[in-house]
């Protein structure tokens, strides 16, 4: 049934521009969104960068219909439930070597609240209690609450706010526009990462707990890092005590072609936020994966009774924990990372035909990821990548924009002749788009 649809107050959105065009998405079925009419939409955005193993997977679904008929809901305060735990020791086999405890929580902003909290508790069970400062990088992305505002980098998201976490800065992005259209990793700009060490020098490292990065910058318009960035940036954190927090809410689940971009990089946190990908974004789940000695420390540093105290009602919920195993299951036996992972050359082949199309300024891509920046309309930032955005919905795709990028993650089951059919679709929109 039809309505105004003026009562569904939406996140993110132009809500006085959708009442006027709305689109509405109906079902879906693999690589698939079908709208109300029955037209099929090309997922080449994996929804929001969480629909890794395609959508309405069978072995999923029935995992989730048969968790809420026997058990539907119960606490994981004081008492627990199998499932969750289950799901815990599943998971962490895929993590890096030592990330063997894991928080859950909801969604990726609570993760990433979630990950704050942990670094401050820790640093203060280690008698680190002066290090209350945490450190994020402009134009990341970090979620919506408090704490992955405060060390988000995105003006938009802050400025209505107020003045968020007392003490939070910033490293400088890794953007650099003079590099030129470049394939993958950038060959410059591992020295950014000594950004940390100004700030070091600016409020002295004894007074910061954390800071959090995504290893690709998602949100902001696909920021791929520096060959050697990361290393550094982990070596710097690592001589001053201060925590490395990879936020992994895109990265993670095959995005790279590998489980983690941890594992990808070859460079290990010291913390690791995960969502999307997680249950396929079936269920809406997050997670804090740690390494034990963090958690134990935190444990022995409290008296007696609750250790953390920090949570969620539905942290590690059934249906939640169901159909996160179901999808480690999918991902496991369909070998999707290392589907990815060969993909990726044929997408990054792909990718960059569009390097030539109308409007394109710029191309960048690194696993199943690509960014493609439009040259913006004079005056009007984003209107060129929002009607884009529209003329795709139109011609049957749906892509992701942000500001003047369109950002492409298509689901990891994607076939070679959807890589092509997601670029020809992209370049006519560009050609007849003003
Ligand atoms: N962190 C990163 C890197 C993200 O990309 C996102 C969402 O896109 C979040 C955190 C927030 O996740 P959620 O929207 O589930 O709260």
């Amino acid at each position: 049934m039809r309505n105004d649809l003026s009562s569904f107050w939406m996140p993110f959105t132009d809500n006085r521009g959708f009442r006027r065009q709305p689109m509405l998405l109906a079902s879906a079925k693999d690589m698939h969104y079908f709208t109300e009419d029955g037209r099929p939409v090309l997922d080449a955005t994996s929804g929001l960068w969480c629909v890794n193993a395609g959508h309405g997977r069978a072995k999923i679904v029935e995992a989730i219909q048969r968790q809420a008929a026997k058990l539907d809901f119960s606490p994981n305060f004081q008492i627990g439930h199998p499932i969750a735990f289950e799901f815990a020791d599943r998971l962490v086999e895929i993590l890096p070597r030592s990330f063997n405890r894991v928080f859950f929580t909801n969604s990726g902003s609570e993760a990433v609240d979630t990950s704050l909290k942990i670094a401050l508790a820790y640093q203060r069970a280690i008698g680190q209690g002066s290090r209350t400062r945490l450190i994020g990088r402009e134009r990341g992305y970090h979620g919506v609450g408090f704490g992955g505002l405060s060390v988000g980098g995105i003006v938009s998201n802050r400025r209505m706010f107020g003045p968020l976490l007392p003490g939070s800065d910033h490293l400088r992005h890794t953007h650099d526009p003079s590099r030129g259209i470049c394939r993958g990793q950038p060959a410059n700009g591992a020295e950014l990462a000594d950004d940390l060490e100004r700030l070091v020098a600016l409020h002295g490292a004894e007074t910061i707990a954390a800071v959090i990065v995504e290893p690709v910058a998602a949100s902001t318009g696909v920021l791929v890092p520096p060959q050697g960035y990361l290393e550094r940036l982990r070596e710097i954190a690592t001589r001053h005590g201060i925590l490395l927090i990879f936020d992994e809410v895109v990265t993670a689940f095959g995005r790279l072609g590998a489980a983690t971009a941890s594992e990808y990089f070859g460079v290990r946190p010291d913390l690791i936020t995960l969502a999307k990908g997680l249950t396929n974004a079936s269920v809406p789940m997050g997670a804090v994966a740690v390494s034990g000695h963090i958690q134990e420390a935190i444990l022995d540093s409290a008296s007696r009774g609750i250790e953390f105290f920090h949570g969620y009602t539905y942290s590690g919920h059934p249906l939640a924990a169901a159909a996160g195993l179901a999808s480690l299951a999918v991902f496991h036996e369909e070998e999707l990372f290392s589907r990815a992972a060969a993909l990726a050359v044929r997408w990054e082949a792909a990718v960059h035909e569009l390097a030539s199309a109308r409007h394109v300024t710029d191309v960048r891509n690194l696993g199943l990821v690509a960014g493609i920046e439009l040259e913006a309309r004079a005056g009007a930032p984003g209107d060129r990548a929002m009607e884009v955005f529209r003329s795709c919905y139109e011609e049957g795709m749906l892509i992701r924009v942000t500001g003047d990028v369109v950002a492409l993650s298509p689901p990891l089951i994607i076939r070679e002749e959807q890589i092509d059919e997601i670029v020809s679709k992209l370049s006519k929109v560009l050609e007849r788009t003003e």
